[in-house]
């Protein structure tokens, strides 16, 4: 319990008991008194109902409303009892407004009880559940008022009617707790069971009492009426409201539970159908109509709840299709180097893996370049960081674009220095396209003041080819052709040094070629 408005309401409803058991023990004659102190309870719980649904998700409110409905209605018809008790003039028919408001209220009950917030929070489908109460509350009033039988008879019928219906809705209660789809649902479920099994032995016995002893009202058993109100109001600010719209977790009947969820909206439209069949010899055109809009509603609803099902499995498969595009755009980017577009050095280290198991298995040989920038430094420090970039982003190209073969892969190895890998390649074929990606670059004919080479930025290159064995591993070559780069560089740079990969076996073990 949390809020003062709750306290206020929990004490309302215990005051209203304590005043109610007083007004029995004190008043001489307290039947029509007692009437009114039996009404404030259920309306009373149907405000701790609101109160509940307030703070609830939208999803979850609809349901505690049509619970609320049905409370303050069935409150509503012990009012209307106290009047018509106190009314002089009897009425000859055989059922009065109060048993109409009594048996209408069982309809927001099946309401609450058959439908999900599932389909509750579908767009429409309240008018078309509406329509069903109102067609219900209709066909009651013609079974009610159209009954030909005596004032008595009538009342032993009323009796029975309202215990089948309240053990009916019982079961049909405790049936959806197998069934339930969020927490807040098996919460209102559970609850709903309990009041109705509180409720049920208590309207069996005083219609027994009343029969068999001819108990009159207004004795301090009518306190027994409000008993399973007060714990039902008391329960609704009492539960918890956390985590209410969270979702039931997969379980092994789920299928199970699933289906007869689908299936519960139609406990409502059989409540309806069985009201109709019951008014079939007498107003058959009547009947024949009820069913057919109820066959109409009953459409509606499906339907609704169809194309809500459609609309959602299109959007997922929209979403899917997004995620796809989205992810395979991720992997791309994973691959590429964010400043120059080319492979990063993820993606060169796969490829190199790959090329090395396939030049091992067909016993080809395969070729390294490492590229460094000569003097980048001095590339950024003269001429800024923005410059440095644009130097990396167009080697890069020209580096890409003077690739011949469709298996070569440039990739930025790290700051300026890049590398290339060739497969098929021998150390003679090597040679010549590093050659040709020398003088490319020096064709871009970028500034570079510092360069003694026409102050135009160049670059050197480490060359190494191995032909893959089992016992050596790629390193060997990435090694080798760093050991080449080092050379170029220490003998002048803007030139190309190569090397052939040195295996670090036993000579007896080197295959012969
Ligand atoms: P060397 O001829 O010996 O290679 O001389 P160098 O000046 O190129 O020396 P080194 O290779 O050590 O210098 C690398 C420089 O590259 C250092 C760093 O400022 C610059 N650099 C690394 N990554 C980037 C980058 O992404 N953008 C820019 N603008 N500069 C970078
Ligand atoms: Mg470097
Ligand atoms: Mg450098």
């Amino acid at each position: 319990m949390k809020s003062v408005g709750q306290k206020t309401l929990l004490a309302i409803m215990l005051a209203v008991m304590v005043l109610h058991a007083a007004v029995l023990s004190l008043l001489h004659q307290p039947a029509i008194a007692s009437r009114f102190f039996t009404a404030a309870m259920p309306m009373l719980t149907a405000a701790c109902f609101v109160c509940r649904s307030r703070r609830l998700p939208e999803r979850e409110r609809l349901s505690w409303w049509w619970l609320s409905a049905a409370i303050a209605l069935w409150g509503s018809a012990q009012a209307l009892e106290a009047f018509i008790s106190h009314s002089t003039s009897a009425s000859n028919l055989s059922a009065d407004p109060a048993d109409f408001l009594y048996l209408t209220a069982a309809f927001p009950l099946l309401m609450a009880i058959s439908n999900t917030a599932e389909t509750e929070s579908i767009r429409g489908i309240f008018a078309v559940n509406l329509s069903q109460v109102l067609l219900a509350a209709g066909l009651t009033y013609v079974r009610l008022f159209h009954m030909s039988m005596s004032a008595d008879e009538a009342a032993t019928v009323m009796l029975k009617i309202y215990a089948a219906e309240c053990a009916l809705l019982a079961i049909a209660a405790c049936m959806r707790l197998a069934t339930w789809a969020t927490l807040e649902e098996r919460r209102r479920m559970r609850l709903m069971c309990l009041t109705l099994w509180i409720y049920l032995p208590i309207e069996l016995s005083l219609d027994y009492a009343t029969k068999r002893w001819n108990l009159q009202k207004g004795t301090l058993l009518d306190l027994l009426w409000g008993l399973p109100f007060l714990f039902a109001g008391w329960r609704a600010l009492q539960m918890p409201m956390e985590d209410a719209a969270q979702p039931r977790t997969k379980s092994r009947g789920q299928k199970m539970g699933l289906l007869l969820q689908s299936l519960c909206p139609m406990l409502i439209t059989v409540g309806v159908f069985a009201l109709a069949a019951s008014i079939w010899s007498q107003h058959f055109f009547l009947a024949l109509g009820a069913m057919f809009l109820l066959l109409l509603i009953q459409g509606l609803h499906s339907g609704m709840v169809q194309l809500n099902y459609l609309e959602g499995r299109i959007l997922l498969l929209d979403r899917e299709q997004e995620l796809k595009v989205a992810n395979a755009e991720l992997e791309q980017l994973s691959l590429l180097d964010p400043l120059t577009g080319v492979a990063n050095r993820r993606q060169f280290t796969t490829a190199l893996e790959a090329e090395w198991k396939r030049a091992l298995r067909r016993q080809e040989s395969m070729a390294l370049l490492m590229v460094d920038v000569d003097f980048f430094k001095s590339v950024n420090d003269l001429h800024g960081h923005t410059y440095g970039d644009t130097c990396l982003v167009t080697i890069a190209h020209v580096l890409r674009d003077d690739l011949r073969r469709a298996n070569d892969l440039v990739a930025r190895y790290g700051g300026e220095e890049f590398v290339l890998l060739l497969p098929e390649t021998d150390m003679a074929g090597a040679m010549i396209v590093a050659e040709r990606l020398r003088q490319a670059v020096d064709a871009a004919q970028m500034e570079n003041k510092a360069s003694p080479f026409d102050q135009k930025v160049t670059v050197s290159i480490g060359v190494s080819t191995i032909q893959p064995w089992p016992t050596i591993n790629v390193t060997a070559l990435i090694n080798s052709a760093d050991q080449a780069l080092y050379e170029a560089k220490q003998t002048g740079r803007n030139r190309i040094c190569a090397q052939e990969c040195q295996l670090s076996l036993p000579k007896t073990e080197i295959p012969a070629m």
